[in-house]
């Protein structure tokens, strides 16, 4: 494999990143495969494959987990899997991965207003079972 530069958080764009994957599924003319059905599918198969790198872990075995060099790069694999099919999806739905995790945020800050939910798992779990039942009445 040829020694590439690193792309840093810091100095890419989400655009860019769904630009690199859209260029990869095109390269391979695999965009006929790629409706949003299909992609989501795929985004939880992935999910289930980062899943398995914890499935049977004790919560103390995770520091060790996440030092191991080999378990971090499988971990690492994992999660651009998910991130990447995650991208796919927002390029075949036509979103712009920005916008749309700002107004996700936006409305979770709505429905889980900090000062109710910080730090009192009680409070949190109240505050949810309430926003259930209110969705129970009408559309989220
Ligand atoms: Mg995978």
């Amino acid at each position: 494999m040829p020694d590439i530069p690193p792309l840093l958080d810091e100095t890419t764009t989400t655009g860019d990143l769904k630009r690199l994957v859209e260029a990869f599924v095109s390269e391979r003319d695999w965009g006929k495969y790629h409706n949003a059905k299909d992609v989501a599918i795929a985004i939880n198969v992935e999910a289930a494959e980062l899943l398995e790198l914890f499935e049977w872990v004790r919560e103390h075995e995770i520091p060790a987990l996440l030092a191991d060099e080999e378990k971090r790069r499988h971990l690492g694999e994992e999660l651009a899997d998910v991130i990447m099919l995650c991208l796919n999806l927002a390029s075949v739905a036509d979103l712009d991965v920005a916008d749309t995790v700002r107004r996700k945020l936006e409305k979770n800050r709505v429905k889980y207003p900090a000062d109710m939910v910080r730090g009192n798992y009680r409070k949190y779990t109240q505050l949810r079972a309430q926003s259930k039942e209110e969705a129970s009445h009408g559309p989220d």
